[in-house]
């Protein structure tokens, strides 16, 4: 197993080593880099990347990165893992999703070496990450002050992908269409597989959202063949299916009150809320208007008329396996 060439340093086989991609020098006068951990196995394999933080407030990708990072599967490793805890440093020191030039990292792909920050940042990780990898996974959550099921979501019709998806085993896997300018998109034009993860909420560390995403990655490693034992599914779990997907909106402004979780099944008709006004004298019901699992819901309970409640995915039935809009990754809807 030879040598693996990474931001000018040389990586040996069975080895791991950080190095730090230059980003920028900061209005301080700080450089500015991007870690990245890469841990070379001692027998020939794929590439696989992860990512966590794209969006700066999205930090459990941070948590998720480094318990796979601590795997004891990867003493054994086959092929080469480059780990990237921060994407986006700058919206990570500000508890911000974007970049200090306001613009979304995810929507700034594949960039470019003359472009604004976010495409100059874009543009270093794409090239020196992304291209270098057959395979990633790319950790995301609910944008704040909501919170998300675990779910991978992939671009439909792609059978590698649905391979890997499977082997993630997660409870939803939701086949949505690919956003300009996402890592996804610019992914698949150059034929690397990207899953991306949503789980748990902006600025929060969500336990069972963090323990799918790890479990789940070691899952993946594992059917692409570089470790050789991974966290086994309950038996009998299989993961739901979705090709569409729909938020509920408030009917009225008001105080919510829930009464369905997420991974919860909802019929057409069923109410998943009230609102009601601060004395309780009026109340309104939040109505499903579909069939199928809470993905996605606000945990704020102060909402006003049109705020998005509930994320619901249709689940798939061959009659009803339309393609409808569903985000690339959560933003505010
Ligand atoms: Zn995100």
């Amino acid at each position: 197993m030879s040598e693996f060439e990474f931001g000018g340093q040389r990586i040996a086989a069975g080895t791991r080593q950080t190095v730090e991609l230059e980003v920028s020098v900061l209005a301080n006068n700080m450089r500015m880099n991007m870690p990245v951990h890469v841990v070379h196995g001692a027998h020939p394999g794929p590439v696989l990347f992860i990512s966590g933080v794209v969006h700066g407030d999205e930090i459990q990708g941070v948590e998720i990165v480094r318990r796979i990072l601590a795997a004891p599967e990867l003493k054994t490793m086959s092929g080469t893992l480059l780990a990237v805890p921060i994407v986006n440093s700058f919206g990570f020191l500000n508890h911000s999703r974007y970049m200090p030039d306001r613009r979304d990292l995810n929507r700034s792909f594949p960039g470019s070496d003359r472009g604004s920050l976010a495409s100059l940042l874009a543009d270093l990780f794409f090239n020196d990450v992304v291209l270098r990898s057959a395979y990633g996974i790319d950790f995301h959550t609910a944008a704040l002050h909501r919170t998300n099921l675990p779910q991978i979501r992939i671009e439909p019709e792609d059978e590698d992908l649905l391979r890997l998806a499977r082997a993630f085993a997660p409870p939803v896997i939701l086949r949505s269409k690919l956003r300009d300018g996402s890592l996804r998109q610019s992914a698949k034009a150059h034929n690397v597989k990207v899953l991306l993860y949503e789980g748990g909420e902006a600025l929060r560390f969500d336990e069972l959202a963090i323990e799918a995403g790890v479990k789940g990655t070691l899952r993946v490693m594992k059917l692409l063949g570089m470790i050789s034992h991974a966290p086994a599914v309950l038996p009998h779990f299989t993961s739901a299916h979705s090709s569409a997907s729909t938020w509920l909106r408030a009917p009225e402004g008001g105080i919510l009150h829930s009464v369905r979780r997420i991974g919860d099944r909802v019929g057409i008709n069923e109410p998943v809320g009230i609102i009601s006004d601060p004395l309780g004298a009026s109340q309104v019901a939040v109505i499903s208007e579909d069939d199928g699992i809470i993905i996605g819901r606000t945990n704020l309970p102060i909402v006003n008329r049109g705020d998005a409640l509930f994320h619901v995915a249709r689940l798939t039935m061959k009659s009803r396996d339309v393609e409808l809009h569903t985000p690339d990754e959560d933003e505010i809807i």
